[in-house]
């Protein structure tokens, strides 16, 4: 069975729940507000199937083709509606459009998880990022049954798709994984809280949450809660649960020693912000957000040729990507508040949170950025 010493490296990618031929293991919350594994000894039959599939214990380099780009939709709309580029978007349209499925992570009831679309009209659904870890269910044995006669783009943070691909054990030709560049997720127990604040303070009910409204533009990017009565939107640098994920104190302790970072990538496609684009590649760079577009497989090469005409591109080097992306090449941090944070988020509220644990330089950084923004807006005028 899963080798006790996993523990705090588990990333909660469901490989060995979805294995289990005796169904003895089940994915329990902790009071982190995260899910691990569970064994039920009395139904375990010791047959090691889920030690031998976990990505995290059976860690292999994969060889990467790393052929990177810079690109953007050529699609203002999509742009716009997208957390960086909107490559995501332009890919799904694709699978849509050859009567496949698109499986990614969307809201239901404010709870963030996996779901499947097959029509275009429910796209808007998994656009953008959601900066907490969505919950995978049974979304795997789903994809297994569906592979049998679909094609599927699955697409999620790298950790899922490493437990996605282990669980599959062999590789589909109709089957398309991207993976994000990630800084790594927050617990789903802090947004609970948050929405919970936020629908008491205003007396009103959150209808939907968007954590990259590009209003403000792509770099300085905002938070916007919709409640059934008004909207708030706030730069992502004065934004509460902002302060709290860009800290660290909140992530899962298996982001502070990833294992799928450069070097182990199981995804075809790695899709992120092209940050810092401007130093590099000035021609390139567009206001509504800009994707770093790392090219893993053949697989992934034949997609994006089939795409491309749909997107304004040039190629570019990895070291560029990663210079404003750290994320992709190393674990963040470990803050060593994490279990006081963790100790505290049962007792107070999120403005004590912050005071205590938020991040506090993004903030200079930030309003600088958005004010050079409004200055040359108003110098183009
Ligand atoms: C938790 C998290 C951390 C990230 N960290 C970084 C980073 O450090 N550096 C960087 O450059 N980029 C990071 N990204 C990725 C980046 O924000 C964009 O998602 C990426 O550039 C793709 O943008 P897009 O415009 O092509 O697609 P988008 O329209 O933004 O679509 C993104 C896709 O990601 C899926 N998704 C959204 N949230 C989650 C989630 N919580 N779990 C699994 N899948 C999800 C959606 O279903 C959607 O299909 C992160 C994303 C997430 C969710
Ligand atoms: S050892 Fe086999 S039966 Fe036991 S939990 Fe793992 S997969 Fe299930
Ligand atoms: S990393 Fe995935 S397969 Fe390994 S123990 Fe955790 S949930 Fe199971
Ligand atoms: S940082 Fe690594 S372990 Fe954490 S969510 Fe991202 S891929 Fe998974």
């Amino acid at each position: 069975m899963i080798d006790k010493k996993i523990g705090n490296k588990c990333t909660g990618c469901t490989a060995c729940v979805n294995i289990c031929p005796k169904n003895a293991i089940t994915m329990k919350t902790e009071n982190t507000g995260f899910k691990y594994p569970v064994i039920n000894q009395k139904k375990c039959v010791n047959c090691k199937l889920c030690k031998k599939i976990c990505p995290v214990l059976n860690t292999k380099k994969n060889k990467s083709i790393n052929e990177c780009y810079m690109g953007s939709a050529k699609n203002e709309n999509i742009q716009k509606t997208s957390s960086s580029g909107g490559i995501f978007s332009i890919l799904a349209n694709y699978i849509l459009d050859n009567n496949g499925i698109v499986i990614g992570a969307a809201f239901v009831d404010n709870k963030l998880k996996h779901i499947a679309i097959t029509n275009k009209d429910e796209l808007e659904q998994l656009k953008g990022s959601k900066y907490l870890q969505s919950d995978l269910e049974d979304i795997f044995k789903f994809v297994k049954y569906k592979l049998k006669e679909n094609k599927i783009l699955f697409v999620g943070v790298p950790c899922q798709v490493a437990g996605l691909k282990a669980f599959l054990k062999s590789d589909y030709d109709n089957l398309l994984c991207i993976e994000l560049i990630c800084h790594g997720v927050p617990t789903p127990k802090l947004f609970d809280k948050y929405v919970k604040e936020i629908e008491k303070n205003e007396n009103d009910k959150l209808v939907k949450y968007n954590f990259r409204d590009k209003s403000t533009g792509w770099e300085t990017y905002s938070n916007t809660a919709v409640l059934s009565k008004k909207e708030i939107t706030e730069l992502y640098s004065e934004n509460n649960y902002m302060k709290l994920f860009l800290s660290d104190v909140a992530l899962r302790k298996s982001c502070f020693n990833c294992n799928f970072k450069l070097g182990n990538k199981y995804a075809d496609i790695t899709l992120g912000d092209f940050w810092g684009i401007k130093n590099y590649y000035y021609e390139m760079y567009n206001e509504n957000g800009v994707s770093a577009i790392i090219i893993n497989t053949k697989k992934g090469k034949e997609y994006f040729d089939a795409v491309k005409k749909n997107l304004k591109f040039k190629e570019c080097n990895i070291e560029s990507i990663i210079k404003g992306n750290p994320s992709l090449k190393k674990s963040v941090k470990y803050n060593k508040n994490y279990e006081n944070f963790f100790r505290d988020i049962n007792y107070l509220n999120i403005d004590k949170l912050v005071e205590k644990y938020g991040a506090k330089e993004i903030t200079l950084l930030a309003r600088f950025k958005n004010l050079a923004r409004k200055i040359i807006k108003f110098l183009r005028k």
